[in-house]
């Protein structure tokens, strides 16, 4: 008997991920995990689905917890054997510009995504895809500086020389000399180019260490949604917010680190 099928978003107890869990519970034939940091908004959001039609299972988790990943892994792994597909969408804007207010943004954003998605690697199953929500302010692009692009799209780079140039930038905000060393405009742009840039370096990294299982890893730019992060002003609907992560979640064929917009068009990262 083949086994079911199991999808699991982050940080889906409003906004965008939510309407991801929506989509999922419509479109996967599996079951599908809202998680939440807090279980009473992650509960509350379950039970709204409820009244949608639609039944998701919840657990806790805090992407940037180590103990909450690992006890989410477990529960996975113990009950249902293996993961087909993680959505990492959890994510935060900045309340201020003091260095800890940055620096949060770039644990969660980056640092949470990497550590969800490393902890979750040895239970992928084959086929197995990840989607991280990243945005079109992870774009290449918005960092100035011709030496820090090269850095971020170097082929070879890994892993470790990603988390450098997070450290460096972190660095270079504590001195007050982000701007001049050609960063982005804010914590929260870094924080996506590093997602993008880790897709493409995550892409590379199980194609060499789980060959034979076919992993996809992509990364998604939303558009610009009404969502608590926006204040509301995002001008498209959290469902239609959601379209790129569940095209690359359920649709795409043979799309393995790429960029990929709202409209499902890959993007030149
Ligand atoms: P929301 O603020 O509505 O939702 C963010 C979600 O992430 C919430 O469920 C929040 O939980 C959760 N979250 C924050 N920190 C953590 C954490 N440490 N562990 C687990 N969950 C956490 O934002 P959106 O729905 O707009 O954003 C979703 C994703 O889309 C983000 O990654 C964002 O950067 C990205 N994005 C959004 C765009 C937009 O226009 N809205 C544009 C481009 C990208 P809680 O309720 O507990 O705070």
């Amino acid at each position: 008997m083949a086994e079911t099928k199991v999808a699991v978003v982050t940080g889906s107890n409003k906004g965008i991920g939510f309407a991801i869990v929506k989509g999922l519970c419509e479109k996967f034939n599996g079951v599908v995990y809202l998680t939440a940091r807090d279980v009473k908004r992650g509960e509350d959001a379950v039970s709204k689905l409820k009244t949608l039609g639609y039944n998701a299972s919840f657990h806790q988790l805090d992407v940037s917890d180590q103990a909450s990943v690992d006890k989410l892994k477990d529960h996975i792994k113990n009950t249902h054997r293996g993961l087909d597909i993680l959505i990492n969408n959890a994510g935060i804007a900045a309340d201020t510009t003091d260095y800890a207010s940055v620096k949060k943004v770039i644990d969660t954003n980056y640092y949470g995504l990497l550590r969800v998605s490393e902890t979750f690697f040895p239970i992928l199953r084959k086929d197995a895809r990840i989607v991280n929500v990243s945005s079109l302010l992870g774009h290449l692009s918005k960092i100035p500086s011709a030496k820090l692009r090269e850095k971020f799209s170097d082929p070879s780079l890994s892993v470790s020389k990603l988390n450098e140039l997070m450290e460096q930038y972190l660095k270079d905000y504590k001195d007050n000399v982000a701007i001049t060393q050609g960063w982005a405009a804010s914590c929260y742009h870094v924080s996506k180019v590093g997602v993008s840039a880790l897709t493409r370096v995550h892409q590379k990294l199980v194609n060499e260490e789980y060959r034979d299982k076919n992993i996809s890893i992509n990364s998604v730019h939303p558009g610009y949604v009404n969502t608590d992060m926006t204040d509301h002003r995002g001008v498209l609907t959290p469902e239609e917010g959601a379209k790129s992560a569940l095209f690359a979640a359920l649709e795409a064929k043979n799309l393995k680190g790429q960029y990929i917009w709202n409209d499902n068009r890959i993007v030149e990262w």
